[in-house]
């Protein structure tokens, strides 16, 4: 399967937040860090226009933005950044083996894995159209709730993040319509209650999406359709919040790490560290808490810092 075979100190594993605030830590702990892109170079947050609540930017700073400086300070001391996706991985013995592209093959001493999550769309293609122009589609109210004060907003999800983000909205928003696709919440009995008994949360139960509707460049309303009598009406709504769910992009690790049911990696309460000794996870291919670009940097460095002690604990 390999045509080459190279040896590194630390490898790590996708370019959002996590990977590069970990390459900047490795860079500088002489770690000589080797970090593959994947096929989103930035991450998640190259997907965003408006990034208003990472510190050190008191006016905001896009994401493309914000991730091409977060990769010029990882490259400034040394990192050496590739593009290449991992295919496939081998850590039942040290080294543990990375297969890029499914042809390189990398024996690395301690591995950092960054590879992130995506957030679950319903796929209608308005609903598309509308997260591509930024005008008004998000799938994280503590992200982009701000831009909705005091406006009128949609949220589509039945499970306990669902419940969480309206609840959040709601504190911002005037108005905050839940859609739930069945007859009953999939969410905690005190998650469900406690939407139930916000004043300005409407849940409208039966209820599904069928298209998104707006000028062209920002969303006006929502057509929802009511699936036990097919009555379709519209809600007039600035923001449409997806809250479905996220899938974290970890397939490739189930042989070896251990995964929650959704496919989290689990680590040690605390710190970086998977159940593989040498393995390392940071932002939100572990999180499904915080999911923020700021916990994910935050991650990332506990994940170098661990790998550091690693190494240390070896020589
Ligand atoms: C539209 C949008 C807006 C957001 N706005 C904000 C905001 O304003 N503020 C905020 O704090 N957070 C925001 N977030 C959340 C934030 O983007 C994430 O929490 C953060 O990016 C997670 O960072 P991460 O490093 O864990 O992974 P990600 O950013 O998800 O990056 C994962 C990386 O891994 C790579 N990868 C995946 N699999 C492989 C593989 N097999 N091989 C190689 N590479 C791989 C990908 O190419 C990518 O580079 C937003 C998210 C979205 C989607």
């Amino acid at each position: 399967m390999s045509n080459e075979i190279e040896k590194v100190k630390c490898l790590i594993i996708g370019s959002g937040p996590a990977g590069y605030t970990a390459a900047i830590y490795a860079a500088r702990a002489n770690m000589n860090p080797v970090l593959y892109q994947g096929t989103q170079p930035g991450g998640q947050l190259t997907t965003t226009n408006e990034v208003e609540n990472f510190p050190g930017y008191p006016d905001g700073v896009t994401g493309p933005e914000m991730m091409v400086q977060l990769q010029s300070q990882a490259q400034r001391f040394g990192t050496d950044v590739r593009d290449g996706w991992a295919t496939k991985v081998d850590f039942s013995s040290e080294p543990h083996k990375v297969w890029i592209n499914e042809t390189t093959e990398i024996h690395a001493d301690t591995v950092i894995i960054s590879t992130g999550a995506a957030a679950k769309y319903l796929g209608l293609p308005s609903e598309q159209h509308y997260l591509n122009t930024g005008g008004g589609v998000s799938a994280c109210a503590v992200c982009d709730g701000f831009f909705y004060r005091n406006q009128e907003v949609v949220i589509v999800g039945a499970g306990d993040s669902a419940c969480e983000e309206a609840h959040y909205l709601s504190k911002l928003c005037k108005k905050v319509t839940m859609l739930v696709r069945t007859d009953k919440f999939r969410a905690s009995k005190i998650m469900a209650e406690r939407v139930m008994n916000t004043a300005n949360i409407e849940v409208l139960l039966n209820t599904s999406t069928v298209e998104v509707l707006g000028d062209g460049q920002v969303v006006t309303s929502i057509k929802v359709k009511n699936t036990a009598t097919n009555v379709e009406h519209e809600i007039p709504a600035t923001g449409f919040f997806v809250a479905i769910g996220h899938k974290p992009n970890t397939d490739i690790f189930a042989d070896y790490l251990t995964l929650d049911e959704t496919g989290y990696i689990v680590n040690v309460p605390g710190t970086s560290k998977t159940n593989v000794p040498g393995v390392f996870v940071g932002g939100d291919a572990a999180d499904h808490v915080y999911r923020q670009a700021i916990t994910a940097a935050g991650t990332g460095c506990m994940a170098a810092l661990d790998a550091e002690r690693y190494l240390a604990s070896k020589d």
